[in-house]
């Protein structure tokens, strides 16, 4: 065996970024993309993009960015040269795309290369290079801007060409980049040009709804926004009867970029669940906010995706969010003045838990969102102060079951439990109070219930219609129900009547009035030893301050303990 010879040797510089190119650009589209997001970072607001052959023969991207100064232009091209960011740890307080300084090195080394740029005040030139050959630069004629034109994509590489879609589903690839990105820059103008005619148009300073209308081709959409903490959400999504075959239309972006994100787009699905069949989908362009420090978008070569921090709380925070405006948009719903529609609106919920519930699913904590929501006002998006304003800080959660929040100089623990109860109790008080949602039974319900059951069934008549329940007696323990309250009805109907009868014979011997609803009030609320988000918590302790009795629970138990941060203190000897 040879002793001295080797096998392991550097690659020369071209070879090298030709394999790393390969991490980059793998396909036209990603070339689109590596160049309008650098349009972007150089702050443009009017960008024209051409292809032709679907990228292959031709793409050419033009901005009115700041430009690149003459003696940085050949340094553009080298590989990790950026001017974005100096030290590793600018990654994570990044807001521009790029910062890898990778794209235009790959670029150049697999096509026909041009880069023609413009600073203000400077001389405008250009660079040529030749699939990763020797750069040319020469002075050049060119407005404010910088315009780079990619000739013959991966000429020199036939076996990536190979791999290749035909035109028509590059440029398709290409086209779809083009729509989801200036969705979510909806604020950017942008001209593409397809085989020489203009193809789509965004002029400057849409609103996320024109946008999105535009995108989508659809107007039954709404917009929100939502904040918490350093999470911020601005959405376009559509209302409950647009219902597509195709996940696809679910568009996601953190701090502007154009992510896939599974989690999120579950999210999305979710808030929907109840709204639309199965295998169908919602239209969603879904901006989310948060600091960059909160997520690492370093995991991916093409950045197509994140990782965050803390993905529990993003998914709640979005969840809750589209799910609130949702419930305020539901015709005659628990907000609306017109209490007219309620039976009509609950005869549509029971229509669509039919078809979507399903007995054995465990209910997600986030669930009680649902019932929590219904409360609040419809137009709440223009005062969100209004609504998240309360000046409380969520310091955390104790052993799943009781918050813990400060406010001011004090702090308080407040059960999750009893909290969720109140909110609940008062909800259905004030539908009570105005003739509870309730459902007649095209088929009347038929069970048959033990004596006893049916005594409490007859003692408690009036609170129980009062609730919603409507029914008749016959002999033995056989009973009607004409009517029963909508709230009931996503549920195992018959266990569920039998729970309240017990629970309003317990109360009813405390000389509890309106027991029915707190029975009501027990049910759906969430229960202690259930690990929630910060943001759910928040959205609680919300709710629960706006009760009319936010300290004590219907039952009599204390739902807030506090103390001040003096008495804290002392215990410290501070
Ligand atoms: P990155 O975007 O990761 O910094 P690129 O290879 O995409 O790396 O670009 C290298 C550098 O070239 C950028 O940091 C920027 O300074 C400059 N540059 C690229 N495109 C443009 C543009 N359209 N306008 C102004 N400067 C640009
Ligand atoms: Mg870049």
């Amino acid at each position: 065996m040879l002793s001295n010879s080797s096998e392991i040797f550097q690659l020369p510089g071209d070879v090298s970024n030709k394999i790393a190119a390969g991490e980059v650009v793998e396909r036209p589209i990603n070339v689109v993309k590596e160049l309008v997001e650098n349009a972007v970072d150089a702050s443009s607001e009017k960008i024209t993009v051409e292809i032709a052959e679907g990228g292959l023969s031709l793409i050419k991207v033009q901005d009115d960015g700041r430009g690149i100064v003459p003696d940085d232009i050949e340094k553009s091209i080298d590989r990790f040269a950026t001017s974005k960011i100096t030290d590793i740890n600018d990654v994570y307080e990044l807001y521009s795309f790029g910062f890898r300084g990778e794209a235009l090195a790959a670029i150049s080394s697999v096509c026909d290369f041009s880069l023609v740029s413009k600073r203000k005040g400077y001389d405008c030139l250009e660079l040529k290079s030749s699939f990763g050959g020797q750069p040319v630069v020469k002075p050049a004629a060119g407005t404010e801007g910088t315009v780079v034109t990619v000739k013959n994509l991966f000429g020199n590489l036939p076996a990536r060409r190979k791999f290749l879609k035909s035109p028509n589903a590059e440029q398709r690839e290409i086209v779809k980049f083009i729509r989801h990105f200036m969705l979510t820059n909806y604020h950017l103008s942008l001209r593409l040009i397809v085989d020489e005619k203009e193809y789509l148009f965004f002029p400057r300073n849409d609103s996320m709804i024109d946008r999105a209308a535009k995108v989508f081709k659809e107007q039954k959409l709404v917009y929100l926004t939502n904040k918490y903490e350093n999470l911020h959400i601005e959405a376009v999504i559509s209302t409950p009867e647009v219902q597509k075959f195709r996940r696809d239309n679910i568009v996601l972006s953190v701090n502007g970029r154009v992510i896939k994100d599974n989690m999120l787009t579950q999210s999305v699905i979710q808030a929907y669940k109840r709204l639309i069949p199965e295998g169908k989908f919602p239209l969603a362009a879904i901006r989310l906010n948060i600091s960059p420090g909160d997520m690492d978008i370093n995991v991916h070569p093409a950045k197509l995706f994140v990782k965050f921090l803390n993905s529990g709380e993003i998914f709640s925070f979005v969840y809750g969010s589209i799910l609130e405006k949702l419930e305020s948009l539901t015709p005659g719903g628990y907000d609306s003045d017109n209490y007219t529609n309620l039976n009509e609106t609950a005869e549509t919920k029971i229509k669509s838990f039919q078809n979507s519930y399903n007995p054995e699913e465990q209910v997600s904590v986030s669930d009680f969102l649902t019932a929590v929501d219904t409360s609040v006002s419809s137009d709440e998006s223009d005062n969100m102060e209004e609504v998240y304003g309360y000046d409380f800080r969520i310091a955390g959660q104790l052993f799943n079951t009781v918050i813990i929040c400060e406010f001011d100089d004090f702090f308080y623990m407040i059960d999750q439990h009893i909290a969720h109860e109140r909110i609940l109790y008062e909800k259905y008080k004030a539908e009570s109070s105005v003739d509870t949602a309730s459902v007649v039974l095209s088929e009347p319900l038929v069970i048959d219930l033990e004596e006893e059951e049916r005594e409490i069934l007859i003692s408690n008549k009036k609170i129980l219609c009062d609730f919603g329940f409507d029914f008749e007696s016959f002999g033995g323990g056989t009973v009607k129900f004409s009517k029963l309250p909508s709230e009931i009805l996503n549920k195992d109907v018959v266990s569920e009547i039998k729970n309240i009868l017990e629970e309003t014979s317990r109360l009813s011997k405390k000389g509890l009035k309106d027991s029915s609803l707190v029975v009501m009030s027990c049910k759906s609320a969430i229960k202690a030893g259930e690990k929630l988000s910060r943001y759910e918590m928040s959205h609680l302790v919300n709710k629960l301050l706006k009760t009319k009795n936010p300290f004590t629970c219907p039952h009599g138990r204390p739902i807030i303990v506090t103390q001040s941060k003096e008495e804290l203190f002392k215990n410290f000897h501070r």
